[in-house]
């Protein structure tokens, strides 16, 4: 891949996971995301967003680990311009009807920009295929739906079928509580793909 290429992308899949990577890194130009400046967790050591990307959003004075946005993980992680996402219209369903869930959803997904708290992908690493599984923390803390689940599940089987290594950032605050039972099943269904993927080699 050319300078010039890697500078501006030519196709739009490309140009879209960039864009969503620069927004989860709070960098996407022109449009800043607020606020500019941000504080660390725990020394309070204040810097731009700029230094902290620069940084991996792992803070310079006392090396705590800020959480990271999935399509920024992504970025920090997978060769350029070979990032392509799996099963990306796998949206959370409010199938208990539980109360104030949807507008609860909406909401976060308005904030992050993601329909669910997992984005799954193909790309490679130092020039591997690989399959990665990103849990964001900042949707609904990362918990398990019955979609995170399903896009967890089909990425280890996607790995299965096609021989590759698979590697998951898991950042997850347990069971989505608004799915009662049915975020439940999900542990036990992604713990036996991985089971099926774990002895297939
Ligand atoms: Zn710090």
């Amino acid at each position: 891949m050319s300078a010039i290429e890697k500078l501006f992308p030519t196709s739009p899949q490309e140009r879209s996971f960039q864009m969503k990577a620069r927004r989860d890194a709070g960098t996407a130009a022109p449009n800043w995301v607020p606020p500019q400046f941000v504080a660390c967790k725990k020394c309070g050591r204040r810097a731009t967003r700029q230094v902290w990307t620069k940084s991996l959003y792992v803070c310079p004075n006392c090396g705590v680990h800020l959480p990271i946005g999935a399509y920024y993980r992504f970025s920090t992680v997978l060769d350029h311009g070979t990032f392509k996402e799996l099963n990306p219209d796998i949206a959370p369903n409010d199938v208990l009807h539980f109360p104030d869930y949807p507008e609860k959803l909406a909401a976060a997904s308005v904030k992050t920009g993601l329909k669910e708290a997992a984005v799954t992908a193909t790309g490679k690493i130092g020039g591997v295929q690989a399959v990665v599984a990103v849990l964001d923390s900042r949707f609904f803390m990362g918990s398990m739906s019955t979609a995170v689940g399903e896009k967890i599940t089909r990425a280890i089987e996607y790995a299965a079928d096609k021989h590759l290594p698979l590697i998951i950032f898991s950042a997850s605050g347990g069971a989505r509580m608004q799915e009662g039972i049915f975020s439940l099943m999900q542990m036990a269904k992604t713990s036996a793909a991985l089971e099926r993927f774990n002895r297939s080699g």
